[in-house]
């Protein structure tokens, strides 16, 4: 039989341990934070409990009185943190304090390993803030008591590899976590102290913070004030608390609504890109509250996932209280609270954008490609996403906006030109944007996964149509130039080329599937496209990446007829024993491979390339 009064004594898992190690030997000077952490957790806790006790009468007792009280014992050298929220069991404490392990704890770890001690302050946003306490403590004790439970467990440690759990003495449900300080962290037994740290991080917790009697914080909710009575110095302390971050909040968008469905939301956007903003599951950060009752942490379909980058709160009285959480996510009514969101976010968006484009190009960096997931996702709000997309362009280094381009377009185009690849750098050097260049015509140059994807659901804006520059007919004739242009060009249809295409044609055969005299290139000799109606060129790249092709589409070879060396091919084609002429079977193969080269890819057959390379080399010397 298992004793259940010992003692049990159980190691930290090894990551736990690391980030320990260097949180108990560091020498960060805003130790202070640890406070913040611990009250941030009474009050979670707290949340916690008042939402079980909705569903859950026989948790109600005291639901309506939570505080967080602090407690200085000088003569023992103690300060704890004491709550009466949902508390811990057994379980739970094993489970959250000390061994399994947390995701957030190996993204904290590498943080630290790149930067300076300095990032410590972001213990929160990573989930491991309790941690935090060893900073000043030679040795911490948890009592708790899990709302609902009869027994009490006391978990304690010096933070040096292992803790203990003991059946421990509680007579309310609630967790005080007791701080053994260290002998340099006597500061924090003094009680002006302690009222300033609550002051300037925890004022925004929506419970009293108390002292004694004293209460230390305005312990009101800050979206339930007026905006303007918020201060900056507040946002940000709510913004870290509510959202584990540790950026300044770009903007901050708080909206007390009234109207079929009343809501408050007081957003925040990010100044820079939280680490999980590619996480498969793709979860919003924004907390739902009925009445100022605590709901849940991401609720689905309260935030659309183009706009995951929000974090902050929402509150409305119009949702009902006494329904799941699952039941909530179905509500009509928050569909509704869903759309007005979307579109104060879009709106107050589109206001920086031209009151900021500065910063506006910083958040576009961060959230860009997730906003433009809202093309797809979201079609009654296309048109305003479309607006404040900007986007990489041949225009300048830049980025530029749809209505923008449309202004510098030249006569004649109706068209947006744009290229898609992997990376805007490398594009912009591409064959296919030769003539474009030499004609002044603007190309955008798109690099995000989901441009090639919203490329299938949008095709045009303002009455002018996407085109890729990849793939069909340039109609590069049809657009004016103003810059001057080479118009001596040899003739496209001249016999000399006929005959070198249909040599040319002959040769590849399968592998490609047209080879045309190009109106797109300017100094390259080659390049290949997708036909009209054949998927694009980066479309192909993206899906073969992800597995889900296997073959090459054939593609159209174009053929620049001013280029030097295709001139020169063009006589030596001349007339008809090109069939039997090995050097000009060669060059066809190396003009494949060249276009191949050009677009990042291999040769078709390297070993040949290579062969074929040393023979043409040869006849030259
Ligand atoms: P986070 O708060 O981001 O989850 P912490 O390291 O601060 O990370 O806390 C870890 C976990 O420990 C919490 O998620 C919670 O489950 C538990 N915990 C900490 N403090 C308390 C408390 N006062 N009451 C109940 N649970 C707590
Ligand atoms: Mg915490």
């Amino acid at each position: 039989m298992i004793d259940e009064n010992a003692k049990e004594t159980y190691s930290f898992q090894t990551e736990v341990g690391q980030l320990l190690d260097i949180v108990a030997g560091s020498l960060y000077s805003n130790r202070e934070i640890f406070l913040r952490e611990l009250v941030s957790n009474a009050s979670d806790a707290c949340d916690k409990l008042r939402y079980e006790a909705l569903t859950n009468p026989a948790l109600a007792e005291n639901s309506d009185q939570f505080s967080v009280s602090l407690e200085i014992n000088k003569k023992a050298k103690t300060l704890s943190v004491s709550d009466n929220g949902i508390g811990m069991s057994h379980d739970d404490l094993l489970e959250t304090l000390g061994t399994i392990a947390r995701s957030g704890t190996g993204a904290f770890l590498e943080s630290l390993k790149d930067g300076e001690k300095g990032e410590l302050g972001l213990i929160g946003q990573f989930g491991v803030g309790f941690y935090s306490v060893f900073m000043v403590s030679d040795s911490v004790d948890v009592l708790t008591r899990k709302a609902g439970e009869e027994k009490s467990w006391q978990w304690s440690s010096d933070g040096k590899g292992q803790f203990t759990i003991e059946p421990g003495e509680r007579e309310q449900c609630g967790t005080t976590v007791v701080l053994h300080l260290k002998k340099d962290a006597k500061e924090f037994l003094e009680e002006t102290r302690v009222r300033h740290i609550i002051k300037t991080y925890s004022d925004h917790i929506s419970f009293p913070v108390m002292l004694g009697v004293e209460t230390l914080n305005s312990a009101s909710a800050i979206w339930t004030r007026a905006p303007k009575d918020v201060t900056e110095e507040q946002h940000t302390e709510f913004y870290h608390h509510t959202s584990h971050a540790f950026d300044k909040p770009w903007l901050v968008l708080h909206n007390q609504i009234e109207g079929a469905v009343s809501h408050t939301s007081l957003l925040y956007i990010p100044s820079s890109a939280p680490f999980d903003l590619y996480d498969a599951e793709r979860k919003s950060h924004v907390k739902l509250y009925v009445n100022r009752v605590f709901i849940s942490e991401n609720t689905n379909g309260l935030i659309p996932t183009y706009l995951r980058f929000l974090r902050g709160v929402v509150d409305s009285e119009d949702l009902s209280l006494n329904v799941s959480r699952e039941m909530l996510q179905s509500d009509p009514k928050l569909a509704k609270i869903k759309t007005a969101l979307s579109k104060k976010a879009i709106g107050a968006l589109k206001k920086n954008a031209s009151k900021a484009p500065q910063e506006y190009v910083n958040f576009w960096e961060n959230f860009g490609a997730v906003l433009k997931e809202g093309l797809i996702e979201d079609p009654s709000l296309r048109d305003r996403i479309l607006e404040i997309c900007r986007f990489s362009s041949t225009h300048n280094g830049e980025l530029t906006s749809l209505s923008d381009y449309i202004g510098r377009c030249k006569d004649g185009q109706d068209t947006i030109y744009y290229m898609a690849g992997e990376d805007a750098n490398k594009i912009v050097h591409s064959p296919h944007l030769e003539g474009f260049k030499a004609k002044g015509v603007e190309v955008l140059l798109l690099s995000d996964h989901v441009d090639e994807f919203w490329l299938q659901h949008i095709t045009e804006f303002e009455g002018k149509k996407f085109k890729s520059v990849t793939r069909g007919a340039t109609d590069l004739d049809k657009i004016d130039s103003d810059q001057k242009v080479d118009d001596e060009k040899d003739d496209e249809n001249s016999p000399a080329l006929n005959d070198l295409i249909a040599a040319i044609k002959l040769e590849l055969g399968e592998s490609v599937k047209d080879v045309r005299p190009s109106k797109r290139l300017t100094d390259s000799p080659v390049c290949l496209i997708a036909d009209d109606g054949d998927m694009d060129v980066n479309m192909e790249r993206l899906l073969k990446q992800h597995g889900q092709l296997k073959d090459n589409m054939p593609r159209v070879l174009e053929l620049n007829p001013n280029h030097k060396t295709v001139k020169k091919l063009a006589e030596r084609a001349k007339g008809n024993e090109a069939a039997s002429d090995a050097l000009l079977k060669d060059a066809a193969h190396l003009l494949l491979d060249q276009a191949r080269i050009s677009d990042g890819k291999a040769p078709a057959d390297p070993t040949e390339f290579v062969r074929r390379l040393n023979s043409v080399m040869y006849c030259a010397l």
